[in-house]
């Protein structure tokens, strides 16, 4: 299969699974998922799969990426705050359907990595940060939108308190090696309304609202 055919068999994937978004299939399209995983792994990149980014860590598969993404309905004015840079790959798509994104990531080679790949490749409104992101970064609070990309046994509640009233939640929730994909929405006077949306297995999120190590 060459590179073409198997970009577009990558994007027919992630339709048939569910993500019709023309705005997040359109950023999906624009972000070169290659250049976010190890050189030795670039022919694997358009393919449906989680990839080593070294750590024990990934980047997420690119269908659970653009679901995650659909369900946060994203307008241009949001601010967006992702726990789990990784390789700085969701960000980059937040990135283009948002105002601005926040990312923290624990581990501070990848968020160095991260920082100067997307400095790089031109992605001027994402700052990474790192900490522990199970406890939110408060100063920049209230979100828009916040997106978990590690698993938790609960919804950190420091991040519930950082949405913004309008916001909304993404995040794997449940045991350490699977998890059910949570939404979260925040009405306009502070009331959260829970749904949930399949199974997903996500690296662990460690930290003091998250596992231990
Ligand atoms: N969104 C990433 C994939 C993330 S994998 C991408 O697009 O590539 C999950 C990441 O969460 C890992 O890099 C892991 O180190 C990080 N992580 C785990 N616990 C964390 C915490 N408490 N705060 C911030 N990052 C955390």
């Amino acid at each position: 299969m060459d590179e073409q055919t198997g970009y577009e068999e990558f994007i027919r994937q992630i339709v048939a699974a569910g993500v019709t978004d023309p705005l997040v299939l359109a950023a999906i399209r624009q972000v070169p998922r290659h250049l976010f995983v190890p050189e030795i792994l670039c022919a694997k990149a358009y393919s449906d799969s989680p990839l080593p980014i070294g750590l024990g860590q990934t980047i997420s598969q690119p269908l659970m990426v653009a679901l995650m993404t659909q369900l946060l309905r994203l307008k241009e004015t949001d601010r967006v705050l992702e726990i789990g840079t990784g390789s700085g790959y969701q960000a980059a798509i937040l990135s283009l359907l948002a105002k601005e994104v926040i990312t923290i990531e624990r581990l501070y080679d990848l968020a160095e990595t991260a920082r100067v790949r997307l400095s790089q490749l031109g992605y001027p409104n994402i700052q990474v940060m790192v900490g522990d992101g199970s406890l939110g970064w408060s100063v920049s609070a209230p979100y828009d939108a916040i997106i978990v990309t590690a698993g938790a046994p609960e919804v950190p509640k420091n991040l519930l308190q950082q949405m913004a009233p309008g916001g909304k939640l993404v995040a794997p929730i449940g045991a350490r090696t699977h998890q059910t994909l949570v939404l979260v929405e925040k009405t306009m006077t502070g009331e959260t309304i829970w749904h949930s949306h399949g199974a997903c297995a996500f690296v662990p999120l460690i930290g003091e609202q998250g596992w231990q190590v």
